[in-house]
């Protein structure tokens, strides 16, 4: 066996596949400087326009192949890359650079979409890196189509690794169709919305495993472990026995955790631990909903702020929020007020200062702009008359932040009320603790708050002082570094000792080296992606919470001495 390339696994209940190797090969879209003579500018732009128009039936096409039993929301990947297409901020100044200029069609359109990845890349968000990979697909479609080199046709794919330099979420769903066995990009990272939809469709992915094209051959036999990133040729009988096991037991587990998406999430010993939702935008309350979450311990709300030059208004707010409400049937929602600046800078470039991330952001900027902040309390209370809602503050870092904002929430109250306009008077109001000040002042913060939600990102970007969003410092990016276990604990004691619920909203609370250490240090709310929640609801289930406490009491006694999550791993191993 030999191991021949690495990369990201894509995650997701399917992570094993065996099948031969299909290389994709779509061929360069090579792109040259190029104009047109000035009498035939108006063809180039009717040629621009056709290739538009064309690229919007390919993508209708693939919309209606989409299986009768696919999750409703991944026809909307294919409506995100529709609406890109048809956009006037993709084709208008192409067509303004093929008019003003004399650019052929191919060249206006790439020197734009040079221009618009320089945007994307200011902005280092992942979810946006996202968006830049739609960009890039949307665009690789019309030049494809520009420079008549057409999309690859999947027929035969069946049982089959394709390999290729990058997919569309469009042929993910073909290639789905096709019934292939797994596939593996050159490019793309893990929060594409391809690797999401191959999460979702439960095809087993790598991503990201630069040169794969290149070091496999078509027709070789592979064996593709994206639990672990990695692909294998030359797997003798032995190995590729033991992955076909892998792989039927993967599929009847996958099976099980569906069936029992709405049962209540409880440990072996029969603690009741809150499962709840992150979300970011309204469609992904369909899968928190489907994946038996509890309520949304988390909505991002900025990213309504992304992509656009002038906030949204009150009413717009009002009525995204009230669909996630709605959606959520009478499960709680937690709004979470503005967290602008940092890494999720919105399109007029508000916040930010020499050291975005400890400058003018979140609750600062809302207290310091209450223009931008009152619109958006005032549309969280209405929406609170649709269904039990929670207003949540995030990087709180000293206790007379909640007064200032308290005071803006009551004057929206009022203004509510004088004007007629219903919402819930009781409104629980909490508060993120992601900065240290705060984790250390945690009971102070949870004298004065409805609950608390500890945010892991920020809280171990600010206690480590590394850059979140730096790749180069992936590597000291630790949830179990000592002094970031302190500090949860500390925040979880406070909790418990004045009596106000605490949860969970970071990345860590999905984790599941995590999630029994935090459920032996007394967290029992735990906020986390939507595709997340099956496999620590069934994780729950094997856990006893009474021998984990003991575990941490043991680890905290040598903080200093190991390696705290590997101590507690070995400590828990035979629970
Ligand atoms: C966090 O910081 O842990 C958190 C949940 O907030 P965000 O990732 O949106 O900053
Ligand atoms: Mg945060």
């Amino acid at each position: 066996m030999t191991v021949a390339c690495i990369g990201i696994g894509v995650g997701g209940a399917a992570s094993v596949a065996l099948g031969d190797a299909f290389l994709l090969c779509r061929g360069p879209l090579c792109v040259t400087p190029s104009w047109v003579a000035t009498e035939h500018i108006e063809d180039e732009v009717r040629r621009f326009e056709g290739a538009i128009a064309i690229a919007g039936r390919q993508l209708r096409e693939v919309r209606g192949q989409i299986p009768g039993d696919t999750p409703s929301d991944i026809a909307e990947f294919i409506d995100t890359h529709l609406l890109m297409l048809e956009d006037k901020a993709l084709s208008g100044q192409p067509i303004h650079l093929i008019r003003n200029e004399g650019l052929s069609a191919e060249w206006a359109l790439q020197l734009h979409r040079d221009s618009l990845i320089r945007v994307f890349e200011k902005m280092e968000d992942t979810y946006l890196r996202t968006r830049r990979d739609d960009l890039d697909h949307v665009v690789n479609r019309i030049l494809s189509i520009l420079l008549e080199q057409h999309q690859a046709q999947f027929d035969e794919l069946r049982g089959q690794i394709v390999l290729a330099e990058d997919l569309t979420p469009a042929d993910v769903i073909l290639m789905k169709n096709q019934e292939i066995a797994g596939f593996v990009t050159d490019y793309g990272g893990p929060m594409s919305h391809t690797a999401i939809l191959a999460r979702s469709l439960g095809i087993p992915a790598i991503v990201g495993a630069r040169g794969a094209t290149q070091c496999l051959q078509h027709g070789e036999s592979l064996v593709l472990d994206a639990a672990n990133g990695i692909v294998m040729a030359d797997c003798d009988r032995a190995m590729l026995a033991h992955f076909a096991t892998r792989r039927a037991a993967e599929l009847s587990r996958a099976e099980q955790l569906r069936s029992q998406a709405t049962r209540q999430a409880v440990t072996a010993d029969g603690i009741n631990v809150e499962l709840l939702a992150n979300i970011e935008l309204p469609d992904d309350v369909e899968l928190a909903f489907a994946n038996g979450a509890e309520g949304i311990g988390l909505y991002r709300t900025e990213f309504l702020y992304m992509n656009r030059r002038s906030p949204p208004d009150e009413e717009e707010h009002f009525t995204t929020y009230r669909a996630v409400v709605e959606g959520m049937q009478g499960r709680p929602v937690t709004i979470r007020t503005l967290d602008l600046g940092a890494d999720k800078q919105p399109g007029d470039g508000r916040g930010g200062g020499s050291n975005p991330a400890l400058g003018l952001r979140a609750i600062r900027l809302c207290l310091k702009e209450p223009e931008l902040f009152m619109p958006q309390v005032r549309a969280i209370l209405r929406a609170s008359a649709y269904g039990p809602v929670r207003i949540m503050l995030p990087m709180l870092t000293s206790t007379w932040e909640i007064a200032q904002a308290e005071r803006h929430i009551h004057q929206a109250m009022d203004e509510l009320k004088h004007a007629g306009i219903a919402f819930d008077q009781d409104i629980p109001i909490g508060g993120m603790i992601e900065v240290p000040a705060a984790a250390l002042n945690a009971q102070a913060f949870a004298q004065r708050l409805d609950f608390l939600s500890i945010g892991t990102n920020d809280l171990i970007q600010y206690t480590l002082a590394i850059d979140r969003v730096d790749d180069e410092l992936n590597y000291l990016y630790d949830p179990g570094h000592p002094a970031v276990l302190r500090l949860i604990r500390e925040v979880v004691d406070a909790g418990l000792a004045v009596g106000v619920p605490v949860g969970m909203c970071g990345e860590m609370a999905g984790d599941a080296r995590c999630v029994p250490l935090l459920i032996g240090m007394g967290l029992r709310e735990f906020s986390m992606q939507p595709s997340a929640l099956l496999d620590v609801r069934e994780q729950l289930g094997r856990l006893n919470g009474e021998r984990l406490s003991q575990a941490v009491n043991q680890v905290f006694d040598n903080l200093e001495l190991a390696d705290p999550l590997e101590l507690f791993e070995e400590l828990t191993r035979s629970h």
